[in-house]
């Protein structure tokens, strides 16, 4: 084991993402003697394959764009959309500062989309328009803060460590924080003292098996960052921190799997919003029942109503005329792509000239959904469906019938290490396990968010606390 033998240290940041790169950077330059070490060979975490939206209110840009908006109301609009199921002092923290990171990144050169701020991309809307998304996505966001902690590195007031595993926290006879142990990546095993450590290591949603024990869901999807395997969790736990937020666990609605081999890959997105395509196909579940009205304007309704759902999957049904005669369901496929996916041997694609045998080969109950499309085929003839749809373009009649499997899932983490407003992970009694922070995905999705999805709020919440942990949280000096 080699010891460090500068230290100790007034921070050790462990892992540099959209959480870890501003808590180094900012607490290099008010002077703090900073480590930054990283598990992957390059900084930049979860923003290299993240959308990266953000959402902010009071930022220079809705003023630019006659925006009216504050603080409050994106808090009010998060609680909202969460039914109250964030945590109102992470909420807080996160929305009251966002608009100030945001800006630090406008005025550092960040392009977003062109109708920004919005109300919404793809997920529940928020009331005012603070929604924004770059243009070049997460990567954006990386390529601003990165140079910047590689100007502290190369002005020797950050030392970084790039391919090395935190796997162990040191505490004192307190039980107090006082440095870990990192393994490079020939094996060694390296030992560093510090007053204070920063987690922000991100989720588990690359550790199947640990989100299955927290979630009770298979991870199904391989979308998210390799190295979020939840080891910062794992290390609040080993000195007395706790998990918060396994409640809050919510999946989105849906993608066909490329494998029966979980994680995998989505074969193609659906387009299953009806604001962009109205519906003409049904969903049912395995019992073969329709359960929400396919034309529900609610993310969050369509969402919530699948969590109740068998396996918490659907199959999208349809028939040969609706094939031919809708704009195509598959976004970026055309119709000879689609066909095409039919005979591709996908576990989630499905056709067969009766409803019954699309049934036996899909697993859906045979009998049920054959009461779904005749039930479904009433309301069209009447206009009167018994969900209350009101999109009724064309009845399911003849073969060949198809189904769709969509299967929800998330590519992000809900539960997460409790922490206090001044971000210190804390044990269940409430009390500080001294020289600990944590910020980011570390803390669950489940606290900022809720059981919802409240669009933009884990990458700015991200952000914003790392930036005020090392702006000014950590203490720094003896
Ligand atoms: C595909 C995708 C799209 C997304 N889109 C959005 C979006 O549009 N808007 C939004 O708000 N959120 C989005 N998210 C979520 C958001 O991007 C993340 O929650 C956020 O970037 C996490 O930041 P973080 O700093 O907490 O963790 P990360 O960015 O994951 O950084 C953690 C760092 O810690 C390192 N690390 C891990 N373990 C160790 C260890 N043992 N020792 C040392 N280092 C370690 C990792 O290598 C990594 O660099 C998305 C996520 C995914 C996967």
């Amino acid at each position: 084991m080699s010891e460090s033998v500068d230290a100790r240290w007034d921070l050790i940041v462990v892992g540099g993402g959209a959480a870890g790169m501003p808590a180094a950077l900012f607490a290099a330059r008010r002077g703090a003697r900073v480590l930054l070490i990283d598990h992957a060979p390059v900084l930049g975490g979860t923003l290299w394959v993240a959308t990266g939206q953000m959402s902010a209110a009071g930022t220079k840009l809705q003023r630019e764009k006659g925006v009216e908006d504050s603080p409050q109301e994106h808090y009010d609009d998060v609680m909202r959309l969460s039914r109250g199921t964030a945590n109102p002092e992470l909420v807080r923290l996160a929305v009251f500062n966002a608009a100030e990171t945001f800006d630090w990144l406008f005025d550092l050169g960040l392009v977003v989309r062109d109708d920004d701020p919005v109300k919404a991309y793809g997920h529940e809307p928020y009331l005012k328009a603070r929604y924004y998304w770059p243009t070049k996505d997460g990567l954006a966001v990386k390529d601003l803060i990165e140079p910047l902690v590689h100007a502290e590195v190369a002005a020797g007031r950050i030392a970084l460590r790039l391919s090395h595993e935190v796997t162990e926290l040191l505490t004192d006879d307190e039980g107090g924080v006082c440095g870990l142990t990192a393994l490079d990546a020939a094996g060694a095993v390296h030992r560093f003292h510090g007053r204070n450590v920063a987690l922000t290591c991100g989720g588990y949603a690359s550790n199947p098996e640990m989100y299955e024990e927290i979630t009770g869901a298979p991870q199904y999807i391989a979308m998210s960052y390799a190295y979020s395997r939840g080891a910062g969790l794992r290390l609040g736990q080993s000195v007395g921190g706790y998990l918060r937020g396994a409640e809050n666990f919510i999946a989105n609605f849906g993608l066909p799997l490329a494998s029966e081999s979980y994680p995998t890959q989505p074969v193609v997105r659906l387009n299953t919003y009806p604001d962009r395509r109205q519906p003409w196909e049904i969903y049912v579940n395995a019992r073969g029942d329709r359960f929400v009205r396919e034309d529900m304007p609610s993310v969050d309704a369509r969402e919530n109503a699948l969590m109740e759902q068998p396996d918490r999957r659907y199959w999208v049904i349809f028939d040969q005329a609706i094939l031919e005669a809708a704009p195509p369901i598959a976004i970026g496929w055309t119709q000879v792509e689609m066909a095409a996916a039919f005979t591709a041997g996908y576990p989630s694609f499905h056709r067969a000239e009766t409803l019954g045998a699309l049934a036996d080969m899909a697993g859906i109950e045979a009998e049920g959904l054959e009461r779904a499309v005749r039930s479904y085929n009433y309301g069209v003839a009447t206009g009167n469906d018994f969900l209350g749809r009101t999109h009724l373009p064309l009845p399911i009649g003849q073969g060949p019938f198809y189904a769709i499997r969509q299967q929800a899932s998330t590519i992000t983490t809900s539960a997460g290490l409790a922490v206090n407003q001044s971000l210190q992970v804390i044990r269940r009694d409430g009390s500080v396990i001294p020289g600990l922070y944590a910020a980011g995905e570390v803390l669950g999705a489940g606290q900022t968010m809720g059981r919802a999805f409240c669009g933009g709020m884990m990458v700015t919440p991200a952000l914003t606390f790392g930036r005020l942990l090392g702006q000014s949280i950590i203490p720094i000096g003896n």
